[in-house]
């Protein structure tokens, strides 16, 4: 079973993270940049359905030069192989542009499975597992906390708060995989020192037949802006309980909730 996996490099979400000033996209020369915490989990699930059935993984990553860092890390817990999409026009694409080039990808690829991140930690859209699909013309199964493969028969436990959705589909077909569905592995030495001499193919947007025009922020179906930096919050309200501390407490709590209605 050929697998490829998506992986998107983001800003270190335990960093201040910010955007740029002059076009509002996200400033990753200000912080440093690692996996999608959700990617190495869909990079552990395809490992362990290689594993078991056979295959190929690829690493798919669209972004910009500094991407190759996080390729290489994924290689190092196992992939075979990946495919960087880096092109200067892909600056301020959207989550629609964005998969317009994904999918141009996958389409050259044609994987029996694509496994992906449920959402990434920056644009937080959790839309492309669904919009890849779409392009392509296969299911999407969205969610996973687990996944059973049984011949070409792909089928997904999903939670939700009612209770366990269990969704099936024929390959090929589109996963999301959320962090509960296994833990990812650390890279071996052995893996580090391979994953230098794996295959990584980069490819533009010409190479791949997509205009200019259809991505970046000349092509973005929506964009940011304005952005502001959330108000330092205050010194707050303290009481001290001189024998009526309870009382002015619920007289606060009560002008807070006033306030805000
Ligand atoms: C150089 C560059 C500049 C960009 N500028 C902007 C911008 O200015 N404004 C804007 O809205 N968007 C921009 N994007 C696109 C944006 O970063 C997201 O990739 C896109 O909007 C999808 O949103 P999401 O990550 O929240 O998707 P989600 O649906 O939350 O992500 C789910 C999963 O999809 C996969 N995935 C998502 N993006 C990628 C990717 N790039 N490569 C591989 N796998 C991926 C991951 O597995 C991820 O876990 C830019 C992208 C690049 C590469």
């Amino acid at each position: 079973m050929n697998i490829v996996v998506l992986v998107k490099q983001v800003p270190d979400s335990s960093a201040e993270r910010s955007l740029r000033s002059d076009d509002n996209t996200v400033d990753r020369g200000s912080v440093s940049s690692v996996i999608n915490e959700m990617d190495e989990y869909a990079i552990e699930e395809a490992l362990r359905v290689q594993q078991a059935h056979g295959g190929e993984v690829t690493i798919l990553t669209m972004g910009p030069v500094g991407a190759s860092e996080s390729i290489r890390k994924a290689l190092s817990m196992g992939p075979d192989r990946a495919v960087h999409v880096l092109d200067d026009g892909l600056h301020g694409s959207c989550a629609l542009a964005t998969s317009r080039v994904l999918a141009a990808v996958l389409g050259r690829l044609g994987p029996d499975l694509v496994l992906c991140g449920a959402e990434s930690t920056d644009g937080r859209v959790q839309v492309m597992a669904h919009m890849l699909a779409e392009r392509l013309g296969v299911a999407a199964l969205t969610g996973a906390r687990k996944l059973t493969v049984e011949g070409g028969l792909l089928t997904i436990e999903r939670q939700t708060e009612e209770g366990v959705e269990v969704v099936a589909a024929q390959a090929p077909a589109v996963v999301s995989v959320w962090d509960t569905i296994n833990e990812p592995r650390y890279p071996s030495f052995k893996g580090i020192m391979a994953a230098k001499k794996k295959p990584v193919q980069t490819l533009s947007l010409a190479d791949l037949g997509v205009a200019a025009g259809e991505v970046g922020a000349a092509g973005a179906s929506s964009a940011v802006v304005g952005q502001s930096r959330r108000p330092p919050r205050s010194g707050g309200v303290k009481i001290t309980d001189e024998g009526a501390g309870g009382v002015r407490l619920v007289e606060f709590l009560a002008s807070e909730r006033a306030s805000d209605l």
